[in-house]
């Protein structure tokens, strides 16, 4: 069977069919690196990397890119804020992200591309469409993308309608607006006093890129005109996607996008998560509650990308109990390593090559570990060979045998607690931490983790 992807453009699942059979040309919108980025944004990469490593297991050698968006509207105004340069500022917040990346268990993009080691390339496109009369240059020196020239300018988002069309005067400079804001959106903004030291001397004067030729400049130049997959979160659709399309289809007079792919929301109290709703959490809330970042993937691979998911800890909490019950079940399974169940493996592929669906691979993951009729070995081969698509980290499990002195530790530090010593369940701490494990307390009881 061929892989089904849901297709944005079309609104339907397609067939994947690669432009070039040997590679897949595969391009995800990063984040912006101006702080941390909330489990909502995990989301959009976690989708991604699951993406990828379906396409892997299918046979198909991957190029995927993934941009860090170092400058835009969001970059400047906070590294101003905290008296930082722009480019000091990001690259604080480019590093987190690679921890987080890697606490998660995603795949490195074969390249990150950095928007502001892009601006001759997008400098090349904004001349070209200058040139096509697609954009035109405003009085401040700005310069806009003229979106009535462009006749497909809505196919994507499917949200402009001709008469939106009409209405749509005026031109907007932001980078972030809403549908009902359809206008003439920047390429390239005139510097401004508020820009700071951020700009740069071009043909084009001086000023900055705007955010979504940032995009179209990087998937470009990594990977050609035409590429295979892009993906991103569904607020990316309008006017992200949207803009990024006109542009490079613009320039090129081709198609830029074959499939455009989008991972839906992570809620919390059925509102977006959101930095502006401050209703949002980090990686780091949850490492501060002793909850494995693997667990929060686990948990949104129980849901379909397409879905709406709501977050609530007590769901997180009861994901990361079923994945150490997976883990536990796993280590039982001895050392020896047999081979891959066809049946199983038959049933898996189908499930993961219908877009994606992980919550029903998932559970013919819990129908190997508990069929009785086949061997420890080839469950093991089995689990590890599904886990190449789930990423949930089995091939790194170790048998962890906790030193008794530890052990003796911690219900030693339990006891001064409840004594309410406090004093000596602190030094207690510091000698548990000095023996390379971490105490967290939590509604449950003691948790321990290694430093
Ligand atoms: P940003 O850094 O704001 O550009 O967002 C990075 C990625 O996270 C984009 O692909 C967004 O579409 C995605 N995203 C933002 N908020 C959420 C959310 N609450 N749930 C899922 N994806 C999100
Ligand atoms: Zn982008």
């Amino acid at each position: 069977m061929a892989l089904k992807f849901f297709n944005t453009l079309t609104r339907t699942k397609e067939d994947f069919s690669p432009i070039n059979k040997k590679e897949v040309l595969f391009y995800t919108c990063g984040p912006t690196v101006y702080g941390y980025p909330h489990i909502g944004n995990y989301r959009a990469y976690i989708f991604a990397d699951t993406l990828k490593r379906v396409l892997i297991y299918s046979g198909y050698k991957v190029k995927h890119i993934m941009n860090l968006t170092d400058v835009d509207d969001k970059t400047i105004r906070d590294s101003q804020k905290e008296n930082k340069t722009l480019k000091e500022f990001t690259e604080f917040y480019t590093k987190e992200f690679k921890k987080d990346i890697e606490s998660l268990n995603i795949i490195n993009p074969k390249k990150f591309t950095k928007a502001t080691d892009y601006i001759d390339e997008m400098v090349a496109i904004i001349k070209k469409l200058l040139k096509k009369k697609l954009a035109y240059k405003s009085k401040d020196g700005s310069i806009y993308f003229d979106i009535k020239k462009f006749k497909n300018y809505g196919e994507l988002s499917h949200l402009v309608l001709e008469n939106q069309k009409e209405n749509a005067g005026g031109r907007i400079v932001k980078d972030e607006y809403e549908k009902d804001n359809i206008q003439d959106f920047a390429l390239w903004k005139a510097w401004d006093e508020k820009d700071g030291d951020v700009f740069w001397e071009t043909e084009l004067g001086k000023g900055r890129p705007g955010w979504h030729i940032e995009c179209s400049a990087m998937s470009m130049s990594n990977l050609g005109d035409q590429i295979d997959i892009h993906t991103g979160g569904v607020d990316n659709i309008f006017p992200h996607h949207e803009n990024e399309k006109a542009q490079s289809e613009g320039s090129t007079g081709k198609q830029f996008v074959k499939y455009w792919m989008h991972n839906e929301w992570v809620l919390v109290d059925s509102k977006k998560m959101a930095k502006s709703a401050q209703n949002f959490y980090t990686l780091r809330d949850l490492v501060n509650k002793g909850i494995n970042p693997i667990a929060y993937r686990f948990w949104l691979l129980m849901a379909n990308y397409r879905t709406r998911v709501n977050f609530v800890w007590e769901a997180l909490e009861g994901a990361e109990t079923a994945l150490k019950r997976l883990y536990g079940l796993y280590m039982e399974l001895g050392d020896s390593i047999g081979k891959v169940n066809k049946e199983y493996q038959k049933k898996f592929k189908e499930f993961i090559d219908d877009d994606l669906d992980t919550p029903r691979a998932l559970t013919v993951l819990w129908d190997v570990l508990k069929d009785e009729n086949i061997t420890n070995a080839d469950k093991k081969a089995t689990v590890l060979d599904f886990d190449k698509v789930f990423g949930l980290g089995f091939e790194n499990l170790k048998e962890e045998k906790i030193p008794a002195e530890v052990e003796k530790l911690v219900k030693e530090r339990e006891q001064a607690r409840k004594n309410k010593d406090f004093q000596k369940s602190d030094e207690l701490r510091k000698e548990i931490n000095s023996l390379g494990y971490e105490v967290k307390d939590t509604a449950e009881g003691p948790r321990l983790q290694q430093l």
